[in-house]
């Protein structure tokens, strides 16, 4: 048995609620979900972060999230999705195998926008914007 929960659900050593499998992926229900139809979608292979997913996978993986996000919202007669991925411990990674999150919102349920996310927004310069446009275009 793995030491990954996910990777658990994907071999089928724990349960999982499986709404959807593709090749490359599998999706299922969030054990303690912060709506009803919060939905977790991974790659079966195990990766720590997105960067680590092979294009192919990573390609299925999307494609997954996309097939899935319309039944979600059916399913719970959502108004909206909020679709995120922790991507490490400093973003709020618990779970160290690479999993998006599909969250149904709904007009007036309290919750905020993937905007409050981080800290408080940064005052950047014009110099520190050229600078980080650089450094990410390479
Ligand atoms: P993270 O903070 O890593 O982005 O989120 C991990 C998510 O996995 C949480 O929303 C948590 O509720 C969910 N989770 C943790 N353990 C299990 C489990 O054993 N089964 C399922 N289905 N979800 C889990
Ligand atoms: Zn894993």
């Amino acid at each position: 048995m793995s030491d990954c929960i996910f990777c658990a659900i994907v071999d089928g050593d724990i349960p999982g609620r499986i709404v959807h499998e593709t090749d490359h992926s599998l999706a299922f229900l969030d054990a303690n979900p912060l709506a009803p139809g919060h939905t977790l979608v991974v790659p079966k292979e195990h990766h720590a972060r997105l960067d680590e997913v092979p294009a192919d996978a990573a390609a299925d993986l999307f494609a997954a999230v996309n097939d899935l996000v319309p039944r979600v919202e059916a399913a719970v007669d959502a108004d909206a999705t909020n679709i995120g991925i922790n991507n490490g411990p400093a973003a709020g990674q618990e779970v160290d195998h690479v999993h998006v999150h599909i969250v149904p919102r709904f007009e007036g349920d309290g919750g905020s926008p993937i905007h409050a996310v981080a800290g408080e927004r940064p005052d950047l310069s014009d110099e520190e914007l050229a600078d980080i446009e650089a450094a990410i275009s390479g």
